[in-house]
């Protein structure tokens, strides 16, 4: 006997790898420079120098240091330099005591969704458009994950739809802003509207309704777009990080969950945060990389290609007639079908080896993604076939 769970998603591609993988088997037939493929978030720019001469650095220190355990919270040097950078960065007084590390975010939700879930009636909401995995990650322990329809004019939040979704079962919300996959940035009224409307069932319900921030995107804005520090809007916030894309680094695996201290008993929610880390065999974050991303938390990479590559598609697209969602961070365009699903207009793509993801499993099943972090050439080439597609009838 198999959990049949567990059987259920090992079994299940999800529709952007399966469109990956597809796209890899039709580059060997056709090659590589006849594919337009736009299936992946997969950061398409090399991590910065600094990050190269941490790696080296690390390499030359104590191996027996740098290939060890480190405790199960996070190695002391990237928890302290954390602190330092965000304390800086956000104004809001935070200590390392405050960041649990993770394998990514991955981890770093699963372990938030676990800690919150007091027993099998617990309900998280997800706003679409939304990360797929999010029900992966939310289910394992038996929680259930309901999805408030999306706002389709600004892709910011529908709250009448939301506050229509909260239960007294409700513990969490998560959002993901910039967003993957349509590239928005919420906005700091949208987040103030929210923190009201949480502090207001909170006290209905006799419970606090966390916010579950997930923002692996989140230095990844373009034109000067803000992001807010979502903790200093609303105080029961638990932030997922990951450096998987802003500092293209998604194979090396490292995250954190930040507890601040204005989390209602936050020593406590920290505790079942690593407590639930723990359940699901997470040891400690790779120490290699925790020691090396120390040296430089506040290193970038050269984003010229995605800023290059969104304005391209922005000003080409809804020439053509695209309706796009305003992208101002991220490196995903979300725009809507011009006919059929976004199921049938991925058909349609392709078939003349355009590859973008149908949103379905996003929770927008008229909308396709575009995953821009690509080579300029591949975006160059593919807008003659977004022209073609858009005119034929
Ligand atoms: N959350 C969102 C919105 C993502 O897009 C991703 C990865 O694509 C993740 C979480 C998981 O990131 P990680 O690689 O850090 O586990």
């Amino acid at each position: 006997m198999l959990s049949e769970q567990a059987l259920l998603y090992g079994n299940q591609s999800s529709a952007i790898r399966t469109l990956f993988e597809y796209g890899r088997k039709r580059a060997a037939v056709v090659g590589k420079d006849k594919i337009c493929d736009f299936s992946l978030g997969n950061p398409s720019v090399p991590p910065p120098q600094a990050l190269f001469d941490a790696f080296e650095a690390v390499l030359k220190a104590d191996p027996m240091d740098t290939h060890g355990y480190t405790s199960a919270v996070g190695c002391d040097e990237l928890r302290a330099a954390l602190a330092e950078s965000m304390t800086r960065r956000f104004g809001m007084a935070l200590k390392p005591e405050n960041f649990f590390i993770t394998a990514g975010a991955a981890a770093a939700l699963t372990a938030c969704f676990c800690a919150l879930t007091p027993d099998r009636e617990t309900e998280f909401i997800a706003l679409a458009p939304y990360f797929p995995e999010y029900k992966v990650y939310s289910e394992t322990l038996g929680a259930k994950l309901r999805i408030v329809p999306a706002d389709e004019v600004n892709f910011q939040i529908d709250f009448d739809a939301l506050e229509r979704t909260i239960s007294k079962n409700t513990r969490g919300v998560v959002i993901n802003s910039p967003n993957n996959p349509s590239g928005v940035v919420y906005t700091r009224a949208t987040l103030e509207k929210l923190a009201e409307l949480l502090r207001r069932k909170s006290a209905e319900a006799g419970h606090p309704i966390f916010l579950i921030s997930d923002e692996p995107y989140r230095e990844l804005t373009y034109g000067g777009a803000e992001v807010t520090f979502v903790p200093s809007v609303y105080e029961n916030t638990l932030v997922c990080y990951s450096w998987s894309k802003c500092l293209s680094m998604p194979g090396d695996r490292l995250g954190y969950v930040l507890v601040p201290e204005q989390v209602t008993e936050w020593k406590s929610v920290f505790a079942a945060v690593a407590g639930a880390s723990r359940m699901i065999g997470h040891v400690c974050a790779p120490s290699i990389v925790q020691k090396a991303v120390a040296k430089c938390v506040d290193a970038m990479p050269d984003l010229t290609v995605y800023a290059r590559n969104r304005n391209l598609l922005l000003e080409a697209l809804p020439a053509m007639g695209y309706e796009c969602a305003k992208p101002d961070g991220a490196f995903y365009l979300f725009f809507r079908s011009p006919r059929g699903s976004g199921n049938d207009f991925s058909e349609e793509a392709k078939a003349r080896d355009l590859l973008l993801v149908p949103a379905v499993t996003f929770g927008c099943p008229n909308h396709l993604r575009i995953a821009y972090c690509v080579d300029t050439a591949v975006v160059e080439r593919s807008l003659p076939i977004f022209k073609e597609l858009m005119e034929k009838k």
